[in-house]
C-alpha cells in the first residue's frame, strides 16, 4: 500500500528535500496535501509536479493569488486558506504520513493535530517538541501518533537505539546520549568580532544548507540547545544523559554510548535526504539520492568540547531544561524573536544570546500542566523580548 503524505513546509528545505526523495519513489508515495506560509509560485509550480488533492497556504491573499493561478492551468488541487487549513491537512483521514516541516512555532498547532490525529509524524519542526514538551509527548501516546525524527542528529540516535526502546535510557543499557554539533560558520572565528557578524555571514552554514532561522541557530549554538531539549523528550533522557560534543566535518551525526563500552554510530553525508528517506520508508530502506560516504577520503574525524563563552546559547537550554515547566517554551520564543530582529538587522549577533539570557531572567517560569500554560509563557516571553530590544509590535501571533 502506497503511503500518502501531507507536507508541512512544502516550499522550505526540509519539504524539498523530502520531495526529492518522494520523487525518487512515485510507486511507494502519494503526495496528498502540501502546506506552506505565503509562497504561491512554489507551491503552484509543486502542484503541477505532485498533482495533491489539497494545497494550503497561512497566508490568504496569497492563497487567493495561487487559487487563481492553479484555477487558470486548471489545475484540480483545491487552495485552503489560513491557519485552520494547516491543522485540516495535518488530520485528513487519508493521510496517514504528515512531514512536520515548518520552522517555529508556527507549526506547533498542526504538528500536535497530527499527533493527536494518530498520523506517522516525521519531526523537524523540533520547536514544536521544545515549546510542548510533555504536552506534546502526550498527545503522541493519546493519539496512537509514530514520532519519526528527521533531525540528523535524533534521527541517527533513533536508528543507534535498541529495536522495542522505551524511551527509558538506563532500562536499555545506555550510558550516554552524544548530540553531535558542526560548530556553524563562526567555530574559529575571534570570539571579539562576532558582534559584528551579518545576517548572511551567520548562514553560511560550512556544511549544511537549511532554511535562514535555523542556519543561524546553528551559528549561535540554540539549535544544539533546542536539541538536547528535544533528545530529552524523544529519549526519555535526563539533560545529565546528553552531552554535546563539536564534530566540525559532520560525518558522524551523533551517538548512543552504552554501559558495556560500546558507542553506536551513524555516519552519513550531511544531506537531509537520508533521515527522511529512513523515516519516510521506516522500517525498510529507500534510496535517498545521497551518495555513500567514501571512507577512505575523509582526511580525519575530530571531536572537541564546546567554548560556552563562544557558544552561551547551549548552557541556557541546558538550565531551561532543569528549570522545566514552561522555561523551554519562554526560552523558545526569546529566541524566534530575537533571531528574527537579528535577520532583519535590527539587532546584533551577539544580541541574540544576551537577549535570551535576559528573557529567561526576567519572564518567570511556572508548571505546565496543559498546552495553554505553554502559549501563555510564549507570548509572555514574546512581548517581554519586543519591549526590551524595542522592536516593534507584532501584528498577528506567531504561533500559527
Ligand atoms: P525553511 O525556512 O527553509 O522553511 C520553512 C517552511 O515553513 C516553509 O515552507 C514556510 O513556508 C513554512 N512556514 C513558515 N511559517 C509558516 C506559517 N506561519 N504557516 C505555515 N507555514 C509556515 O526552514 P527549514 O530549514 O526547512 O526548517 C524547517 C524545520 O525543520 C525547522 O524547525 C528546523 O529547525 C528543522 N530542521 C531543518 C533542517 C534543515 O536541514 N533545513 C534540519 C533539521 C531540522
Ligand atoms: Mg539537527
Amino acid at each position: 500500500m502506497k503511503r500518502r503524505l501531507t507536507l508541512l513546509g512544502a516550499t522550505g528545505s526540509v519539504g524539498a528535500s523530502a520531495l526529492d526523495v518522494v520523487a525518487r519513489h512515485q510507486d511507494r508515495f502519494d503526495v496528498v496535501a502540501i502546506a506552506a506560509n505565503s509562497n504561491a509560485d512554489k507551491l503552484a509550480a509543486l502542484c503541477r509536479r505532485f498533482r495533491p488533492t489539497y494545497a494550503a497556504l497561512c497566508d490568504r491573499s496569497a492563497a487567493a493569488a495561487l487559487a487563481r493561478t492553479l484555477a487558470a492551468e486548471g489545475l484540480p488541487t483545491q487552495v485552503l486558506a489560513g491557519a485552520e487549513s494547516l491543522v485540516f491537512v495535518a488530520t485528513l483521514p487519508e493521510v496517514d504520513t504528515v512531514l512536520a516541516g515548518i520552522v517555529g512555532a508556527a507549526g506547533l498547532r498542526s504538528t500536535l493535530a497530527a499527533a493527536s490525529a494518530g498520523k506517522r509524524i516525521l519531526l523537524a519542526n523540533k520547536e514544536a517538541l521544545v515549546i510542548g514538551g510533555a504536552c506534546f509527548m502526550d498527545a503522541v501516546a493519546e493519539g496512537g501518533a509514530t514520532l519519526l525524527p528527521i533531525d540528523s542528529e535524533h534521527n541517527a540516535i533513533f536508528q543507534c537505539l535498541p529495536t522495542g526502546y522505551a524511551r527509558d535510557p538506563r532500562a536499555a543499557g545506555i550510558e550516554r546520549i552524544w548530540l553531535t554539533a558542526s560548530g556553524g560558520p563562526f567555530l574559529t572565528a575571534p570570539v571579539a568580532d562576532l558582534s559584528r557578524m551579518t545576517p548572511d555571514e551567520a548562514c553560511a552554514h560550512p556544511k549544511w544548507s537549511m532554511g535562514r532561522k535555523i542556519s543561524v541557530d546553528s551559528a549561535t549554538m540554540m539549535n544544539k540547545g533546542l536539541e538536547v531539549i528535544e533528545a530529552h523528550w524523544l529519549f526519555g533522557a535526563p539533560r545529565e544523559r546528553i552531552t554535546v560534543v563539536i564534530h566540525p566535518q559532520s560525518v558522524i551525526h551523533s551517538l548512543v554510548e552504552y554501559v558495556d563500552g560500546s558507542m553506536l554510530a551513524e555516519l552519513g553525508h550531511p544531506d537531509m535526504r537520508i533521515p527522511i528517506a529512513h523515516a519516510l520508508a521506516y522500517s525498510e530502506r529507500i534510496e535517498s539520492g545521497a551518495p555513500a560516504l567514501d571512507l577512505a577520503a575523509l582526511a580525519g574525524l575530530s571531536f572537541q568540547t564546546p567554548d560556552l563563552v563562544r557558544f552561551p546559547c547551549l548552557p541556557l537550554a541546558y538550565d531551561a531544561l532543569a528549570t522545566g515547566g514552561t522555561a523551554p517554551a519562554i526560552l523558545n520564543a526569546a529566541n524566534e524573536v530575537a533571531v528574527g530582529a537579528f535577520l532583519a538587522g535590527m539587532i546584533r549577533f551577539t544580541d541574540i544570546a544576551a537577549s535570551c539570557a535576559r528573557t529567561l531572567e526576567h519572564v518567570a517560569a511556572g508548571p505546565m500542566s496543559t498546552l495553554d500554560d505553554a502559549l501563555r509563557a510564549d507570548a509572555g516571553a514574546r512581548r517581554y523580548v519586543r519591549e526590551s530590544l524595542r522592536l516593534p509590535a507584532e501584528s498577528a501571533t506567531a504561533l500559527a
